[in-house]
């Protein structure tokens, strides 16, 4: 059999799923046989994915693993406290075992795997089959988070809220160490977190390459920087959301169930003006604080925007379960404005309605990239991850948006953005004449996107030449 084989092996997040999901369509697409590893709590995203039409093969394992101290309910990252990390963490070192029973029933001829899975390399070495990593994020912060390792520039600052500037990286990129802290350690001893972070770059120098969730054109200099100067084998292949493909019935469905209708959204941005509406979601992880939330709704109401507002969980909610965020009557206030949407929503279906404004959005890389393919300039509000860097693409590089002014990472419980900020960036792309040219540009990277996924494209011709590296490599063994 000449057909290739991929195993896809993502981390426990939609953040990492979904794109995993649409990677999976893209190579069927080409003629490649694939198969996700998935987990309890994902194996249903994976059915829905084949039942849209594509023969995405599927092993579910079992999580938390038997040895795990993992309660059993813990299925994903976003039901983890910080206190569970390191738990969490070790769970997934337990999964080895049985991923690597797989490759000696199924004999798949390549790896793409999480960064989160440093072993990886080494199961892949077993069965002498190239290990791929994908980190699901941009070229940019790929760079970044090597420039931060390789200069540490934030040791010649004197303090957390100093800026400096990350050297020679093709623009002057400002960070303080408030915004990069997952990088050091504050007691200059190696802890838990640095070990780890340490594992996953020495197996990266031991995988065959990099997949990247992006396009060439969307990020040359730092595509060029990535492969050139940093000497990185990668391969960009995005954006894969434009591999979403299975009807808007599983656009809908993406990541988890919706907790609206999709035609009852798509009905109230459909009875609004183009470009009139501010849509205003943090991702699948990050939480506020209710006082946070607080000044959020206080912000749109100054605003005076129509908006769609997703509400997640919330970070020191009364006992009781009762609102505590809401300013009294905002709702009432604001019905005929806004939409409140608690728990899960169809979020590219909302961003590709052409009443989508402006993105608030906490640069979380899918949602950027979601805001670029539907041609809508972005207010950026990063709160962890390498969310900060993301950030720097939109507002720096691209100029399709206008920082928050979020100075603080964190992964729970994030506040400190006051309302008159909210309402000041809001209506700087709402209203102001840069927000139009904002708007031009980043219609122009929607066009862009399009025509790297196409055939002669930059990200198919890419492909293209991963594939047949990977035959070539089949042929060989
Ligand atoms: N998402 C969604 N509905 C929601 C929240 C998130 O469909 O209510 C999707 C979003 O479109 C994106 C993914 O979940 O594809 C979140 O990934 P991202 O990298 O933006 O952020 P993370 O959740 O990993 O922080």
């Amino acid at each position: 059999m000449n057909q290739l084989h991929v195993f896809f092996f993502p981390f426990l997040a939609q953040g990492h799923m979904i794109p995993t999901l649409d990677m999976a369509k893209l190579f069927i697409s080409r003629g490649v046989k694939t198969t996700i590893i998935a987990t309890p709590g994902f194996d249903k995203q994976v059915e829905n994915a084949r039942e849209s039409g594509f023969n995405i093969g599927m092993h579910v394992l079992e999580f938390p693993p038997e040895k795990s101290e993992l309660p059993d309910e813990i299925k994903s990252l976003d039901q983890i406290s910080d206190d569970l990390m390191p738990t969490f963490a070790e769970a997934l070192e337990l999964l080895q075992e049985p991923v690597e029973k797989l490759p000696e029933e199924f004999h798949p001829d390549c790896l793409v795997a999480d960064p989160f899975f440093p072993w990886a390399a080494d199961s892949a070495a077993k069965f002498d089959i190239p290990r791929l990593v994908f980190h699901g994020t941009c070229c940019l912060s790929l760079c970044s988070s090597e420039h931060m390792r390789i200069y540490e520039p934030f040791k010649n600052v004197s303090s957390d809220s100093e800026q400096f500037v990350l050297p020679n990286l093709p623009h002057e990129l400002k960070f303080t160490r408030l915004q990069v802290m997952f990088h050091f350690d504050q007691e200059e001893t190696e802890n838990d977190f640095t070990k780890r972070f340490i594992k996953i770059q020495e197996s990266e120098t031991r995988s065959y390459g990099v997949l990247v969730n992006s396009f060439y054109e969307l990020e040359s200099d730092y595509a060029d920087h990535y492969r050139k100067v940093l000497r990185k084998k990668a391969w960009h292949i995005g954006p894969l959301l434009l591999w979403s493909k299975g009807g808007e019935e599983y656009k809908a469905q993406r990541g988890k169930e919706s907790a609206i209708d999709e035609h009852e959204c798509l009905e109230w941005l459909n009875s609004k003006e183009p470009n009139s509406v501010v849509y205003i979601c943090f991702g699948s992880i990050a939480t506020f604080t209710a006082k946070q939330l607080h000044e959020i709704a206080r912000g749109l109401e100054i605003s005076g925007q129509k908006f769609i507002w997703i509400v997640r969980k919330v970070k020191n909610q009364k006992e009781d379960g009762k609102e505590n965020w809401l300013p009294e009557g905002f709702e009432k206030r604001t019905k005929d404005k806004g939409l409140i949407i608690r728990g899960w929503a169809p979020q590219l279906l909302i961003l590709q309605n052409k009443a989508i404004g402006v993105f608030v959005t906490h640069c979380g890389w899918n949602s950027m990239l979601e805001g670029v393919c539907s041609g809508v300039p972005m207010v950026t509000w990063p709160v962890f991850a390498e969310q900060f860097y993301n950030e720097k693409l939109v507002t720096d590089v691209l100029r399709i948006g206008v920082s928050v002014g979020s100075k603080q990472w964190k992964r729970t419980g994030s506040e400190g953005i006051e309302r008159e900020a909210i309402d000041k960036a809001i209506r700087h792309i709402m209203e102001g004449e840069e927000g139009s040219e904002m708007r031009s540009r980043a219609q122009e990277y929607k066009e862009k996107a399009r025509k790297a996924v196409e055939e002669d494209g930059s990200s198919y011709t890419d492909l293209s030449a991963l594939l047949e590296e990977l035959r070539a490599i089949k042929v060989g063994q």
